[in-house]
């Protein structure tokens, strides 16, 4: 039925948007998929020409809301999400890059992260209830979260770190919020930090606090993520012209908003499906086995060492799979259409390097790694003799977030956005904890009760 979404585990009844939004993940550890994908017709995908990236994300969100979010709240959700620009470079005749660093965080989680917060407010405002979100972060996705959340009302955040292990720059990026935001630098690892959440989570003396996580594996943090590929063909469209994109690709929550959009009407033709060392998603495709990588790999693009995607499941549903969320399969997907569908390539750290050099000699365009893991991987498409009419390589993450690599690649600068100026001067706030569960359990005593 339209409007439900069922677990890819196949164990757990379906239920509406609400519901899976406020549940994160089904009671049988699958993921929520939309149990009948809406279809946008092609004359009002050629109409998105002429619209704003907030009413384009409308037309396409309100498919999934409708009869939970009245439209027009809904369409001043997508005002307020949406206020910064989303610019779609041209580097040569037929190759794009979409640049999804503008966020107040610089990176292409604002675009979920922000919507979803303001779907949960919007269903706790309908009920009368209030939402502890509870995070631990080892760096960046703890910022995005935490910033989405920011002055959201009915919606306090708690962001456990690493105290060692962060980076200046991405502890200010969560510190310096203040508000509903509260942080805790806990002395301790990040598996620690997680250890801490996830017992507060099941804590009987707790019970009187209503907690979510909002980790990446909410369906609030996909279906946001469809709106951008419309908004590039839109943008780009020269009459029934089909589209390559190139995703570069960690936990697959990208690509699965990607492949959406392509279920919904979006005119793609493939999909270049980027990942750095950690292989294990090209490999399977190739060899029809599933092996994770553990522990994952090592690289440049640090938000994509991911050797066992947690959206997977999905992606593999969406070809009539099932996979469970270890990554074992029990009935396996349409490989044939996969490989029809999609490109899935390795790029290595020596291969992004180079890519990053190239875009910036050859064409004056200036890539991070993630990036640049896209841009590569469209370029060995294009070399494997493929002639795509027109291609949109995704940037997910603003080069100024790495200004050591780019520096050493290019000898300039990045300009550092807005977003992240002006970091140094504002004050931070945040407390210090030690790894023990015994003082978190009273920290949240006393900070809700
Ligand atoms: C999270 C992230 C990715 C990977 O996106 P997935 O949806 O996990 O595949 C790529 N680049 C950057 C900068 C990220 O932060």
């Amino acid at each position: 039925m339209a409007g439900l979404f069922y677990s890819t585990n196949l164990r757990s009844p379906d239920v509406n948007l609400k519901a899976a939004l406020l549940a994160g993940q089904a009671p049988d550890k699958g993921l929520y998929m939309p149990r009948e994908i809406p279809r946008v017709p092609p004359g009002e995908i050629l109409g998105f020409k002429d619209k704003t990236y907030p009413e384009i994300a409308y037309a396409v969100l309100r498919r999934y809301t409708t009869g939970l979010i009245p439209d027009d709240e809904l369409m001043r959700l997508c005002v307020e999400c949406y206020d910064y620009p989303v610019p779609l470079e041209k580097v040569s005749d037929t190759n794009y890059l979409l640049r999804l660093d503008q966020g107040p965080t610089a990176s292409f989680k604002d675009f979920a992260a922000r919507m979803m917060a303001r779907m949960m407010r919007c269903f706790l405002k309908q009920e009368g209830g209030e939402l502890v979100i509870l995070t631990a972060t080892s760096g960046d996705t703890g910022s995005a979260v935490a910033h989405a959340f920011h002055n959201v009302d009915r919606i306090s955040m708690v962001v456990l770190f690493p105290q060692k292990e962060v980076s200046d720059r991405q502890r200010k990026q969560m510190t310096t919020l203040g508000g509903n935001v509260s942080v805790i630098g806990v002395d301790g690892k990040f598996d620690d930090c997680q250890a801490l959440v996830k017992r507060a989570f099941t804590d009987p003396d707790l019970k009187s606090l209503r907690f979510s996580s909002a980790n990446s594996i909410n369906i609030g943090r996909l279906l946001p993520q469809s709106v951008y590929y419309f908004y590039a063909y839109a943008k780009l469209q020269r009459r029934g012209e089909r589209v390559v994109f190139s995703i570069p690709s960690g936990n697959f929550g990208d690509m699965c908003g990607g492949f959406l959009a392509w279920r919904m009407g979006l005119p793609a033709e493939r999909y270049v499906i980027a990942t750095n060392e950690n292989d294990e998603f090209p490999r399977f495709v190739a060899d029809k086995v599933y092996r994770r990588i553990e522990p994952s790999r090592v690289c440049i693009s640090n938000a994509m060492n991911v050797g066992h995607p947690s959206n997977l499941p999905r992606l593999v549903s969406l070809y009539r799979g099932v996979m469970d969320e270890t990554g074992n399969v029990s009935r396996p997907p349409d490989f044939l259409s996969m490989r029809r569908d999609m490109y899935p390539i390795s790029i290595n750290d020596g291969e992004t390097r180079q890519a990053i050099k190239d875009a910036w000699h050859k064409y004056k365009v200036m890539l991070e790694p993630h990036g640049a893991v896209g841009w590569a991987a469209l370029e060995r498409y294009l070399a494997d003799g493929n002639k795509p009419q027109l291609a949109v390589s995704i940037e997910t993450a603003h080069p100024a977030k790495f200004p050591e690599e780019i520096q050493r690649l290019l000898g300039v600068d990045p300009e550092l956005p807005t977003a992240l100026a002006g970091l140094d001067a504002k004050p931070e706030q945040y407390e210090q904890g030690p790894n023990d569960y015994e003082w978190f359990r009273g920290y949240l005593r006393k900070a809700f009760r």
